[in-house]
């Protein structure tokens, strides 16, 4: 069993290696991010009968996705032996929680470290929760750091470090409704599930550290189990994976995934877009825009989001705005303009507000809904782009410049 694994090719059977390792050194094999089938085999190579792993995997499946259970001890509908044989092989342990942060506006940032995969060391990963009055978005990452180097962004500073894998991708879900009280208590009375209205991680986009699909088998599976409608069951239409434009992944990402799409454009033409989402030399934006407008099951009740992120004198001119609405035009698409967040050492300024306001307001006009994203969780640096591993974070210096650069951007109508 080869003890160093590229994540990148055959991921699935990699994952199970590595499952197989942790085993063979005497770790106990988690089961989450297995779909139901491996689920099964691993149940079979424990020593349970063939005939019953199926139903065995069916009834693991919801508690471990359903209810969220830690304990096979407390399933009560497997027979005790069963248990035992279960808690000797297996585990359900949730990551180490290295810290969570609680911003002024509610939004919440978790630090997860990740064990080592084969022979890399362990690896930390930032997840954050955003409350609204009408949902909770949980905001996931699918890497640690980046291979791509938009210009703009924070995490594109931090290397690659590796590909998360589908159990870590869902790990981060998973503890957030720990950390929530997402799961239904089963043995409090009527309390077989959380009515959808009540639920605090009502959406989920894939928009933490890294690019979703450079890590496509993963993410899937991650995504596929998320959805299942028997166990963590977010309605597809409530998931959405955003890329900076990896045009072949994006019509398997309709047609294996199903999810929504967002699109980080952030220029309106291809020098620009070169510039600064650096992945456009190889997909430029007609390729990328075909990809869209070819989407499996786009519509306008389905509609592609756009993210634009506003650069003070770069790319938010009256002009940038025309373009913007000319490329779109056919396209069942929404538009979210991004005040841009700043990080120490970044060379950009956020567009000032009442500009950003007119830019909205033209591409309003011209028939896209173009809503402005306030910026959430900024003073514990959850806002977009500005995720970074704990290894790679702010020094005291650091955090004191962007204290003040806070201080130049709150007079944004925030
Ligand atoms: N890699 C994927 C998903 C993660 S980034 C992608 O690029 O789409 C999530 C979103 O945050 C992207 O639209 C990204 O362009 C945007 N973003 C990155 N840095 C930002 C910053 N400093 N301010 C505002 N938005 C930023
Ligand atoms: Fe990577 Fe997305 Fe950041 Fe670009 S914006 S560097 S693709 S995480």
């Amino acid at each position: 069993m080869p003890l160093s694994i590229d994540l990148t090719n055959d991921q699935t059977r990699a994952d199970i290696a590595a499952k197989s390792v942790a085993s063979s050194k005497g770790d106990k094999v988690c089961l989450i991010g297995l779909d139901r089938a491996e689920l099964a085999d691993v149940l079979v190579e424990a020593g349970i009968p063939p005939k019953q792993a199926r139903m065995r995997a069916s009834q693991l499946w919801q508690w471990i996705y359903w209810y969220g259970h830690q304990d096979f001890s407390a399933m009560s509908n497997i027979a005790k032996p069963l248990r035992s044989l279960l808690a000797e092989n297996f585990t359900l342990a949730r990551p180490e929680l290295v810290e969570e942060q609680i911003s002024e506006d509610g939004t919440r940032k978790w630090l997860f470290r990740f064990p080592p995969r084969g022979a890399g060391k362990p690896v930390e990963v930032e997840t954050v929760y955003i409350p609204e009055s009408d949902r909770g978005t949980l905001c996931i990452s699918s890497q640690v750091g980046c291979t791509l180097t938009c210009t703009f962004c924070h995490t594109g500073t931090q290397k690659l470090v590796r590909n998360l894998t589908a159990e870590e991708i869902l790990m981060q879900l998973i503890v957030a409704r720990d950390r929530l009280g997402d799961f239904p208590n089963k043995d409090a009375e009527g309390q077989g599930f959380v009515p959808d209205g009540d639920r605090k991680v009502t959406n989920i986009v894939m928009m933490g550290m890294g690019e979703p699909l450079y890590n496509f088998e993963h993410v899937k599976k991650a995504l596929l189990i998320a959805s299942d409608n028997e166990g963590l069951s977010l309605s597809k239409r409530r998931i959405t994976l955003s890329t900076s434009g990896v045009v072949p992944g994006i019509e398997r990402t309709g047609s294996e995934i199903g999810c929504m799409l967002a699109i980080s454009l952030h220029a309106t033409n291809d020098e620009l877009r070169d510039e600064i989402v650096p992945i456009n030399k190889k997909y430029n934006i007609e390729k990328l825009l075909d990809a869209c407008r070819n989407y499996p099951g786009v519509s306008n009740a389905r509609r592609i989001t756009f993210e634009y992120v506003m650069l003070k004198g770069v790319n938010d001119s009256l002009n940038d705005a025309k373009e913007l609405v000319r490329l779109l035009k056919g396209i069942p698409a929404k538009i979210n303009l991004i005040p841009f967040n700043p990080w120490p050492g970044s060379n950009y300024q956020c567009s000032d507000w009442d500009q950003i306001e007119k830019f909205s307001d033209f591409v309003n006009a011209n028939g896209y809904a173009s809503p402005i994203r306030t910026p959430r969780g900024r003073d514990i640096l959850a806002a977009c782009g500005q995720l970074k591993s704990e290894s790679e974070r702010l020094r005291i210096k650091e955090r004191e410049a962007l204290n003040a650069m806070h201080a130049m951007v709150s007079g944004h109508g925030e």
